[in-house]
């Protein structure tokens, strides 16, 4: 099982670092090295690149990245128990793992990273979506990342690739689709995983496109999208009759139905109708 490098089994990391898992980190470990080296490989080819690894833990993953081929891993980690673990990845790999003690919410890894960047990780599911909310959302664009390809809650996955008409389909999907192409890669049941967590898992493979799809100020469009999906089961000009007194000729001029509900408007439409608010 831990046939990828010459250090220990995570079995006996776990053990010998006293890594008992702590639900309010969101840690679900994976100690099956075959399956960290298959999560890396979805990233695509890692050589040249450096890669940005949110919560490493005990190092499954930091372990399949190294192992396939990153010029070097920049890992942020909140939990400190497992930072001598970590120290033990790095030695195996000289000047390959630099590892950040913290909370990756409030720490700005980009000085620590050269381009090309991918960011890949088992996120902890209580800060997952609000870093690919931030990842998707950088002041410019192209971001200082290439591609992500993130572990999430099934349920979060689908929200993310999502088509119109469907109930997953949301600000998540719109966002995320504007300016990426985005595809679940790999399914995971709950026992791939120690402890297992209550319910599935997938791994979404995000690469961020040269442009937008289509033209729109981010933010306008992020407003549009999250007043239209605030209110889902609302007919668009009710759901949106606070954003400007003529929604519905607003709506009609870009060949949206007035009467048609968030969920059903495609990607185009939303940038169409957030044009109508520029200037
Ligand atoms: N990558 C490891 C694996 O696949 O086995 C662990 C994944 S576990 C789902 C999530 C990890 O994120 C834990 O190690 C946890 O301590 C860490 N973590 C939780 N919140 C964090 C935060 N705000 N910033 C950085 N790391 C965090």
């Amino acid at each position: 099982m831990s046939a990828i490098d010459a250090l220990p089994p995570l079995r006996e990391v776990i053990n010998t670092h006293g890594l008992v898992a702590r639900k309010s980190l969101g840690q679900n470990f994976l100690l099956d090295l075959n399956l960290t080296a298959k999560i890396a490989r979805q990233a695509g080819d890692l050589s040249g690149m450096d890669v940005l690894e949110i919560g490493p833990g005990p190092g499954g993953l930091t372990r399949g990245l190294l192992a396939e081929g990153a010029r070097r891993v920049l890992a942020i980690e909140k939990d400190r128990r497992c930072l001598p673990a970590l120290e033990e990845v790095a030695a195996a790999y000289p000047g390959r793992l630099q590892v950040i003690e913290g909370d990756a919410l409030e720490i700005d890894p980009l000085a620590h990273l050269t381009p090309p960047i991918a960011i890949c990780a088992n996120l902890p599911y209580n800060v997952g979506t609000e870093l690919l909310v931030r990842w998707l959302t950088p002041p410019d664009w192209p971001p200082f990342w290439d591609s992500l390809t993130l572990m999430f809650q099934r349920e979060v996955a689908e929200r993310i690739v999502a088509q119109p008409g469907s109930k997953a389909y949301g600000r998540l999907a719109v966002l995320a689709q504007w300016r990426c192409d985005a595809r679940i890669v790999l399914s995971l049941p709950p026992s791939a995983f120690t402890p297992p967590p209550k319910v599935s898992s997938a791994v979404v493979h995000l690469r961020a496109l040269p442009e937008p799809r289509y033209s729109a100020d981010p933010k306008l469009l992020e407003k549009v999208v999250a007043t239209a999906f605030n209110q889902r089961r609302k007919m668009l000009r009710a759901a949106l009759k606070g954003l400007a007194p003529d929604i519905e000729e607003r709506l009609r001029s870009v060949g949206i139905a007035p009467t048609d509900r968030a969920e059903q408007v495609p990607l185009e439409g939303f940038c169409a109708l957030a044009r109508t608010f520029e200037g």
